[in-house]
């Protein structure tokens, strides 16, 4: 049993779904396949603009009941272009694959799947088309699983069903060193570690939605990456570490344009005042990363600088400002004018002149460094979005990540 899941691009027309049912046909002659789908183009986005038109604020609830909808078409005309192949085949919503989610509208992560039914139509020889990134809550809602999200409904039903395989079709061939659409010079990488993969998806490669890959690791599913337009390409596969001892350095460099800085100023040096800044970004549900804290000598106050989604920045300013007033920091300033540019490799901690080389190129080529953080397999420095594209590629060439292995 395997299961492959096709993108936005790879079924934005009528044309596309077509092509697309092809090569699940082809699949179904000797396994049995679930075949995820995403919504049509950018069907979700416009659906996304629609109900910002309707409603300020939309309720959350309604969004996902509007948003679900763009996979539950693309997933009823792939059946009927599969059923046109003498392939038959069944589309199923969220709710008719079993899959509970929790309570959380527009990012809900899921917890259970029923396969009953599932089971029951693949031993019935049908192909079963998933409409990807939606679940329902225990009460019988509609949830989303966040943008991106199915991939994520794709390794969840792979880890479910025990499948042997999870193909990701997209428009490119496999995971790269860099965004190929950004870095002409990008390699092909034919494996590439969950660990790895999960610090890029999780700082800007948007080839796979991080809990997709958070989920592939937990279970090691046998993930692999490939070209809805060269479907014979073998793509990436993503695999454990294990039995690995040669580690590369880099593997890959990505940049995150999503991104805003936030600072408080001068906030009281006192136990328990991070705890209610953040607290406070928390209760607005506002994801955090790069959190700096710098101490002004000699005046028993800090400045804590962070960074947050730009989609965000408008409700985490007005929590800062909140929580600025309460704690008596000075004031909240915001920049939205930045970018994180991000090197991942298992090797990195290994090789603790990587960081110098990299600040020092980017310190070079004039390209100022904001923010710096770090993980055991990442350095990520935080620039001015204009330079991000330059400092990108700068960076690939720096480490030679177009050479082959
Ligand atoms: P889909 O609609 O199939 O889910 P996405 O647009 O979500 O496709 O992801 C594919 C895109 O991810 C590619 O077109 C590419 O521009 C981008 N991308 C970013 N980083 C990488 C990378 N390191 N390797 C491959 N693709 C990447
Ligand atoms: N259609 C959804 C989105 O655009 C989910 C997905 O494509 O993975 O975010
Ligand atoms: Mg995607």
């Amino acid at each position: 049993m395997i299961v492959q899941k096709f993108g936005g691009t790879s079924v934005k027309s009528v044309a596309r779904i077509k092509n697309v049912a092809g090569i699940i046909a082809r699949a179904a002659l000797t396994d049995k396949v679930v075949a995820v789908v995403s919504a049509m183009g950018d069907t979700t986005d416009y659906l996304v603009k629609l109900a910002h038109q309707a409603s300020h604020s939309p309720n959350r609830r309604e969004l996902d009941a509007l948003l679900a909808t763009g996979e539950q078409i693309s997933a009823a005309l792939m059946a009927m272009a599969l059923n046109e192949l003498n392939s038959p085949a069944v589309s199923l919503t969220g709710a008719q694959l079993g899959i509970t989610t929790e309570s959380i509208h527009t990012a809900a992560r899921i917890v259970d799947i029923n396969t009953e039914r599932l089971r029951r139509h693949l031993d019935n020889g049908l192909v079963v088309i998933a409409a990807g990134f939606q679940g329902m809550t225990p009460e019988g809602d509609t949830t989303t699983l966040g943008r991106g999200g199915s991939d994520t409904t794709a390794v969840a039903l792979a880890a479910a069903l025990g499948a042997s395989v999870c193909d990701i079709f997209t428009d490119v061939s496999g995971v790269y060193s860099a965004d190929p659409n950004i870095v002409p010079t990008a390699r092909l990488l034919k494996e590439i570690s969950y660990e790895e993969m999960l610090e890029m998806a999780r700082v800007g490669a948007q080839v796979l939605h991080p809990r997709a890959v958070e989920l592939a690791r937990k279970h090691q599913i046998p993930v692999r990456v490939r070209n809805t337009f060269d479907p014979d390409h073998e793509g990436t596969i993503l695999k454990g570490v294990d039995g690995m001892e040669i580690y590369r350095p880099v593997s890959g460099v990505t940049v995150d344009r999503d991104q805003a800085r936030l600072a408080i100023l001068k906030v009281p040096d006192r136990p328990g005042v991070a705890g209610e800044i953040f607290g406070a970004l928390a209760d607005h549900r506002i994801n955090v990363d790069m959190i700096i804290q710098a101490f002004h000598e000699g005046r028993s106050v800090n400045d804590i600088t962070f960074t947050v989604k730009r989609s965000d920045l408008g409700a985490a300013r007005q929590a800062l400002n909140e929580a600025a007033a309460r704690t008596g920091a000075e004031g909240v300033l915001a920049d939205e004018d930045v970018a994180k540019v991000s090197i991942v490799g298992a090797g990195l901690m290994d090789q603790p002149d990587i960081a110098a080389q990299m600040f020092s190129a980017l310190g070079r080529a004039g390209i100022n460094i904001k923010m710096i953080a770090t993980s055991e397999i990442r350095i990520s420095c935080v620039v001015s979005d204009k330079e991000a594209e330059r400092a990108v590629n700068l960076v690939h060439d720096l480490f030679h990540l177009d050479e082959r292995e």
